[in-house]
């Protein structure tokens, strides 16, 4: 591949753009809906088999609903995303909270929803007893320690202060089965943005084997294994996606292995994936603003890092097309940087592109999770607007860009009259 495909043509983003002025996120509703449909069809051999959505990746209502259409719960982990789930109609066990140093309202904001409750550490067991009340039904994070070695997003588990340790999973599951809890979970989340299979098999390895400790020596019966997010999706052009159906048939071989073998089934394969639902069919569209030739050649666009930050937090790859030059030799070589007073605020360093002049419209790939999700408002900068690309071809606002009277909604002016 040379290029990565887009949903849309020159001519079609041209006239998008004369309704709603770049910068904005675009997201394509068909290949949302028929990737998730690839992802439920993978696991369709486990009969609870069931995503929640990581709602963080990008907390837009319409997204979630049209993935809630498709069988998904969402995956909360604060009180605003238990909010979004609620006003989405998302409720009950189609909620998967996965928080961790958890303040108390969102205990009780989770219990009144009667969400899944995924609970980070133990000491959080009385705390949620006081804030919330025990429920029928606990999930606990496993942190396996020097068990695994975790990657450079989430980090060495030893080093992360996610989960329980082994110990604690099984004093916590017989501490929760006293004050009665009825069905139990578990889930681990050790590998972010991975494009090998053998990482999330080896995930559902672990707790498979867990859950079959976990009978053995406490008597606990496992009602579902979550395996959590992390799937990775192809930033480059030359990385491939990972095949979704082999991963499916990887873990329901380990499934048969272990779980079966161990008299354990039925357990329900809970995920909760974000990146790999949403971030390849989300753009960032932008225009180009200026051109600037010192030591090195510039591209100013008019968005900036408050629009995706991933290539300045983490030095992310995203590709970025130019419209309507796809066929040109990428002959010259830029930063393509955005507006705010930070150096890393480049979303390409040393990039071969083709040649560019002011007016063009770039498109920056993959940005469909923690994209605008990441967004924020330092130098005064905006959020854009969310586009959706509906199947028919119709462009539906799903989220407006933010105003200058939204930035100062926070700020009491008349009280500055008086100060
Ligand atoms: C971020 C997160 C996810 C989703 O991770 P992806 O890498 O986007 O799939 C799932 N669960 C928890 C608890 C998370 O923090």
């Amino acid at each position: 591949m040379s290029e990565k495909l887009l949903p849309f043509t020159k001519n079609q983003i041209e006239e998008i753009i004369k309704k709603y002025p770049t910068p904005f996120h675009i997201y394509d509703e068909k290949a949302i809906r028929e990737n998730a449909r690839d992802f439920k069809n993978a696991f369709a051999w486990n009969e609870g088999f069931k995503e929640f959505f990581a709602v963080k990746a990008t907390p837009n209502p319409y997204l979630m609903k049209i993935l809630h259409k498709e069988g998904f719960g969402a995956d909360c982990s604060s009180f605003a995303e238990l909010i979004l789930a609620q006003k989405t109609g998302i409720t009950g066990e189609e909620i998967m909270f996965s928080s961790n140093n958890t303040p108390a309202v969102e205990f009780i904001k989770a219990r009144e929803l009667n969400a899944t409750i995924n609970l980070d550490d133990i000491s959080h067991i009385p705390f949620l007893e006081k804030h919330g009340g025990i429920p029928e039904v606990i999930s606990f994070r496993y942190n396996p320690g020097h068990l695994r070695k975790g990657n450079p997003i989430i980090g060495d588990p030893v080093e992360s202060k996610y989960g329980f340790t082994r110990p604690q999973i099984f004093e916590g599951f017989k501490i929760m089965r006293e004050k009665g809890v009825k069905r139990f979970g578990l889930h681990s989340f050790v590998i972010s943005n991975e494009l090998s299979r053998n990482s999330y098999v080896e995930t559902a390895r672990m707790l498979f084997a867990l859950a079959v400790d976990l009978k053995k020596e406490i008597g606990i019966k496992l009602e579902f294994v979550n395996l959590s997010g992390g799937i990775g999706i192809p930033y480059r052009l030359e990385q491939s996606a990972v095949d979704l159906t082999a991963l499916g048939k990887e873990i329901e071989q380990e499934y048969k292995k272990i779980i079966m073998k161990n008299d354990l089934h039925p357990i329900k394969i809970f995920s909760e994936c974000g990146r790999m639902i949403t971030g390849p069919y989300g753009y960032l569209v932008s225009t180009v603003l200026h051109k600037k030739d010192i030591y090195k050649q510039y591209i100013g666009l008019d968005a900036c890092m408050a629009n995706l930050m991933r290539p300045a937090l983490y030095g992310a790859y995203h590709h970025i097309t130019v419209m309507g030059k796809e066929g040109k030799p990428h002959d010259a070589l830029y930063d393509v940087t955005g507006s705010l007073c930070e150096n890393n605020d480049k979303f390409a360093i040393d990039r071969k592109l083709p040649k560019i002049d002011i007016g063009d419209i770039t498109v920056i790939h993959d940005a469909g999770a923690h994209g605008h999700a990441m967004g924020f408002n330092y130098n005064g900068k905006l959020r854009s607007a969310e586009l959706l690309l509906r199947e028919n071809g119709d462009i539906l606002q799903i989220r407006r860009a933010e105003t200058v009277d939204d930035y100062l909604a926070t700020l009491d002016f008349q009280g500055l009259n008086n100060f």
